[in-house]
């Protein structure tokens, strides 16, 4: 099979170079890729509808025989009209076609032909204007429905299809191991190929299409295996006693259900034979910090030290105030490591991180600079990890001898997803707010409304309160013309703002120019603050109550879902406010979706729906391969088949040495390699 992706499409019967060009404009450059090159649907020919059951305005498929000879007619503007009938027992329909003077060789007086149109009224009789049809022995009940392009009609598809089908091989073999086929209960990959194509059944076509997606996502899977190299390790840090119950006796309040759920699972981790591998996936507010400490004091209590790694300096600044404030009567110091410490004040810390003094170490990516040497770390917790490279985090984690690793994420992903692109991180979700959280009130304006909207927030500003503004891009030669840039925005934000302070903060500042313009907002120096989405990442401001986001529609929504996160943080009323003028159907929807939900997982859910996993990730977290055939929402099934088909291979030919597993081994090396790495 694997040679069919050599051979050029012009190798099939009835291509020829100006043929090709026009399977090229489709991708398909070879008989392999035309053999791959699935359709996107099917038009099911086989439920036959009684005319006297046909409904108006139904799409039917009917088997009739032609009972009128046709007539043909011209109309105004020169059109060629032509008009018959054809019957079956129960009744007739009349058939009308345009400018087609062939109908009447195509369409024979007295056989039988199956029509598939829609139904409207006529008079007295029931009416298919423009019809498909087949000859009745010609009946494929099943038709395959494939993307065309201009100059390339279903027929010509089907039929390249069908011809490069009879150039496999007679016995394909099949990348997956017949045992598991037979586990399974999959098809040959040879059955796939050809039914995937011409099914006899709708039936028949998902049992191709089951077998077809269980590959990819078992590929993927082997994939991410290899990628990571990841095997079990064993614990060296075995936490002899849980100090979890003691160190929420010490919190001034009581933790939520999903937070002890979490600790426990993670601490059950910990005292097991291996090296906990988790991630910690929790919405925006859900208490995330607090289970990182509460795992960080047992580790610590069983004699470990700890390092807490934040991907900005901002986010270490406020991380360590918050582990500061939850370590209060502990007895236990965190220390801050950060770029902007003085030569001296660094070499004081890494001083106490090397005899062990400092036991809890939160910082930047200073907490893996070379220069520090831990005297025992046990437990590395990453915030925010999609910021981080892969590089990094295994860099963090070769600190120590296998530290036990904790990864933090506020991206929401819906679990299927999780589970493909984290491999086999342990996963525990913290899907429970703390009681008491104020709700956000989230607004879909048009801007129109922007200047009550301005009013607004400066009621807010009078009371004391502290807004954010966020466009979509900084200069104007990015955008397209009706999107607000930053520097344009200015422009109606000052004036109107006159009496206010307003900062700018922007992906393309200096890092230093940012962290000040964000520690002056912070501090409660300025009134507004005007950003790109720099400030979409867990930056904490209690005080500031409004996020008001122009041109909404060009978020994903799960980084509108971040956005509003930044407010609603204090015991103040928060409101989120859209400005959006599109009048894209979708779009309008989307922002009514969000305005609707205040669950992170849902939004996730619904934006992966509409925008496909490539376009969830973005470039912060690209790698994933295209996966072609699966769609990891609706396959959710085959995905824990495949997966465990998978772990199954892993866990007797973890290398994927054995002859049998070759083809598979080929299949996961090259599902990368166009990818370059994964961040994870
Ligand atoms: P995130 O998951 O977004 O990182 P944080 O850990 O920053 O959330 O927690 C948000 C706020 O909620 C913090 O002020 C924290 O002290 C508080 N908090 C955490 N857990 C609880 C709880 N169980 N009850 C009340 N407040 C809590
Ligand atoms: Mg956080």
């Amino acid at each position: 099979m694997a040679s069919l992706f050599e051979k050029s499409i012009t190798e099939i019967k009835g291509i020829g170079e100006k043929k090709a060009e026009l399977f090229n404009k489709l991708g398909l450059k070879s008989v392999g890729d035309l053999i791959k090159f699935y359709p996107r649907t099917y038009l099911d020919w086989s439920k036959l509808t009684d005319v006297d059951k046909a409904e108006n305005g139904e799409i039917v498929t009917i088997k009739a025989t032609i009972d009128t000879q046709f007539r043909e007619t011209r109309v105004k503007g020169g059109k060629l009209l032509i008009k018959g009938t054809a019957s079956d027992d129960t009744g007739t329909v009349r058939l009308t076609f345009f400018n087609n003077k062939f109908i009447s060789k195509l369409l024979k007086f007295g056989e039988t032909y199956i029509f598939r149109g829609r139904i409207t009224g006529g008079y007295g009789l029931p009416e298919m204007t423009s019809p498909e049809f087949l000859p009745e022995e010609k009946l494929l009940s099943v038709q395959p429905i494939y993307k065309l392009t201009e100059g390339l009609n279903q027929r010509a598809v089907s039929a390249a299809v069908k011809e490069a089908l009879k150039m496999l091989p007679e016995e394909i073999r099949d990348p997956i191991p017949d045992e598991i086929r037979k586990k399974y209960k999959l098809c040959h990959l040879s059955y796939a190929l050809n039914s995937i194509h011409f099914p006899k059944s709708l039936e028949e076509a998902d049992i191709a299409r089951n077998r077809l997606v269980f590959e990819e996502l078992m590929v993927l899977r082997l994939a991410l295996h290899r990628l990571r190299g990841k095997v079990k390790s064993e614990n060296l840090h075995k936490m002899e006693k849980d100090y979890s119950a003691e160190f929420e006796s010490l919190l001034p309040f009581s933790l939520t259900n999903a937070q002890k759920r979490t600790i426990a699972e993670a601490v059950k981790d910990m005292q097991g034979a291996y090296t906990m591998n988790r991630l910690v996936q929790g919405d925006v507010g859900s208490g995330k910090t607090a289970v990182a400490v509460s795992l960080s004091y047992t580790a610590i209590k069983n004699g470990g030290q700890i390092a807490f790694m934040a991907p900005t300096e901002i986010l270490a600044n406020q991380h360590y105030e918050s582990i500061t404030k939850l370590l209060t009567g502990t007895g236990i110091e965190a220390v801050l490591l950060t770029g902007s410490l003085t030569p001296a004040e660094k070499k004081k810390v890494y001083a106490k991180i090397e005899s062990g003094e400092a036991k809890f170490i939160v910082g930047t990516h200073a907490v893996i600079s070379e220069k520090v040497v831990y005297n025992n770390l046990s437990l590395v917790i990453t915030d925010e990890q999609h910021r981080f490279g892969v590089n990094q985090r295994s860099a963090l984690a070769g600190k120590g001898k296998s530290p036990h690793t904790l990864v933090m994420s506020a991206t929401p992903i819906p679990r299927t997803l999780a589970i493909i692109v984290y491999g086999d991180l342990d996963i525990s979700i913290l899907d429970e707010l703390p009681p008491g959280r104020q709700k956000i009130d989230t607004f879909v304006i048009d801007s129109k409304k922007r200047k009550r909207a301005f009013n607004f927030i400066k009621n807010n500003i009078d009371e004391g309160r502290q807004a954010y503004v966020v466009c979509p891009y900084i200069e104007d030669s990015e955008i397209e013309s009706e999107v607000m840039s930053l520097e344009k925005y200015m422009g109606i934000l000052e004036p109107e703002f006159e009496n206010y302070k307003i900062g700018v903060l922007h992906g393309k500042m200096k890092k230093q120019e940012k962290d000040e313009v964000m520690e002056k907002f912070s501090r409660g120096e300025l009134d507004i603050l005007a950003a790109t989405t720099v400030v979409e990442v867990g930056v904490d401001v209690p005080n500031a109550t409004i996020m008001m986001i122009e041109n909404a529609e060009n978020y994903g929504l799960s980084q509108l879902h971040q956005l509003r996160g930044r407010v609603g943080r204090g015991k103040h009323k928060s409101s989120c406010i859209l400005v959006s003028d599109t009048d894209n159907e979708t779009s309008q929807e989307r922002l009514k979706a969000i305005a609707g939900t205040t669950d992170g997982f849902k939004i996730a859910e619904y934006d992966l729906k509409m925008r496909g996993p490539g376009d969830f990730f973005g470039e912060r977290q690209s790698g994933l391969p295209q996966i072609k055939t699966a769609s990891l929402m609706e396959n959710v099934n085959i995905l824990h088949d495949a997966q465990q088909a998978a772990d199954e291979i892993i866990a007797v030919d973890p290398c994927l040495l054995e002859a049998k597993h070759r083809m598979l081994k080929a299949a996961a090396i090259s599902l990368f390699r166009s990818n370059g790495t994964m961040l994870l």
